[in-house]
């Protein structure tokens, strides 16, 4: 969340390259290249020690021609209108290249969780909902968790949801905690769905896991379950990073031999923060956080943020690396992307690569609505055979028109949500 650095400018912009290949009319270009509705507001909020401070929170949603809008709200001190829009942008693309019949939205609130009680944070989360009640539902715009919100964040605000409208919604909401409508499998979707789209990455590529090294920006949601998956395919992951708040900067945690998974998890806090002096005592060299996209790998897994692989950055990417599986949104600027094109890097877009998480919310939206749950087995068997399916149509692509992997998805993806819109006459 770089200041200079627009999200939305950048996701724009990969909108305009596509659009220009598949000669969209302009009416639908400027319906897609930005949101279809806004709301910014305000959050009031009695703190802990009485006094009361005002909190601002947004809701985007891109387009709704597939479906009701979809995407997590972020909790997050450097949040951005612009991040926001870009991130529901990537939202209404990731749920068509998956083909799923929903759109794109996504909120936030700038706020430190670090820095609030359990207690201000279920305020601020029942506050966004009372500013946003009529704007959002099971059939508009289905929130879910991000960067700094989980299950019990989401079942305070579903909660909220039914106090005001009087009834069960259960639909309102997904990334609830299981038991309270949430879906087995949904904590692991998002990390599982990266590596069921790197398998298939590799199979094409004639590439064994036994035989690859990963690094690993952040040790949060998307990039546990991520490792633990690879890990589980044969890979070794040399490398992790995280954001370090005591310091206010990033460390990476390097082990030539491989990181042991659950001993990491042990000494790493819930917002993903790994204790530094723990991981040195149990053998970990600690270096500066940038330092994971310098590894020697096969691999480059960025889990942390958008706007990582940058101009700057992307020369000090070593040479052996074949894949980067973008588990972040955003990770790499149009600029960066240039050059991985041109290295021959196959690079797993974000809104493909990371689609596991929304894909779930998906199927934990359908098991609300039927008020029947599947076993976690069903749940994750699903996904891989959605993220593997897509995974292959892109790819497919790619090869038939010789296209960049992040090129093809958007064909598949704007050419289906301009369908869509042409198809009931927006446009
Ligand atoms: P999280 O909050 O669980 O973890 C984030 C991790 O990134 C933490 O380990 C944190 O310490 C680390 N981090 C933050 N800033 C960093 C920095 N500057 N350098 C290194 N590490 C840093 O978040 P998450 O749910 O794992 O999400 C990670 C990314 O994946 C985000 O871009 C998010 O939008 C995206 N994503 C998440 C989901 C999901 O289901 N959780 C779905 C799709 C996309």
């Amino acid at each position: 969340m770089n200041k200079a650095f627009n999200p939305f400018e950048m996701a724009q912009a990969q909108f305009d390259s596509v659009a220009d290949t598949l000669d969209l009319e302009t009416p639908v270009r400027e319906l897609l290249r930005n949101p279809l509705r806004e709301y910014h507001f305000s959050i009031p909020i009695r703190m802990d020690d009485g006094t009361v401070k005002v909190f601002r929170g947004f809701r985007v949603q891109h387009n709704d021609a597939r479906g009701p809008c979809k995407g997590g709200i972020r909790f997050h001190p450097q949040e951005t209108i612009d991040t926001v829009r870009a991130l529901s942008m990537w939202m209404t693309w990731k749920c068509a290249v998956v083909d799923i019949p929903l759109g794109g939205g996504k909120g936030g609130v700038i706020c430190d969780p670090h820095n609030l009680s359990s207690r201000e944070q279920e305020q601020i989360c029942r506050g966004w909902v009372r500013q946003l009640a009529r704007n959002v539902g099971p059939v508009t715009d289905v929130p879910a968790p991000d960067i700094m919100t989980s299950a019990q964040h989401m079942l305070w605000m579903l909660d909220e949801f039914e106090l005001i409208h009087g009834g069960k919604y259960p639909g309102f909401i997904t990334g609830k905690p299981v038991g309270m409508g949430g879906s087995l499998g949904r904590t692991e979707a998002t990390g599982f769905g990266v590596i069921y789209t790197l398998r298939e990455a590799l199979k094409e590529l004639g590439i064994r896991p036994e035989e690859t090294t990963a690094s690993v920006q952040g040790f949060g949601n998307v990039a546990q379950y991520a490792i633990k998956l690879y890990e589980q395919l044969g890979g070794k992951v040399i490398c992790v990073s995280c954001w370090d708040q005591a310091d206010q900067k990033s460390y990476a945690f390097v082990k030539k031999d491989g990181i042991k998974l659950n001993a990491m998890l042990e000494i790493t806090d819930r917002f993903g923060g790994i204790d530094k002096n723990k991981a040195r005592d149990i053998g970990y060299e600690v270096t500066d956080g940038d330092s994971w996209l310098e590894q020697e790998v096969d691999i480059l897994i960025p889990a942390a943020l958008e706007h990582q692989i940058t101009g700057e950055t992307v020369g000090k990417i070593s040479p052996k690396v074949k894949i980067v599986a973008e588990g972040a949104n955003g990770p790499t600027t149009p600029e960066a992307d240039k050059v991985l094109k041109e290295r021959g890097v196959f690079v797993i877009p974000d809104f493909l690569a990371n689609a596991g998480g929304v894909t779930c919310s998906y199927f934990e939206q359908v098991q609300s609505n039927m008020n029947y749950y599947w076993e976690k087995d069903e749940v994750l068997g699903k996904l891989d055979v959605k993220m593997t399916s897509a995974f292959k149509a892109v790819s497919e692509l790619a090869r038939k028109r010789k296209l960049y992997m992040r090129d093809a998805a958007y064909v598949i993806a704007i050419d289906r949500v301009a369908r869509a819109c042409h198809d009931r006459g927006w446009v």
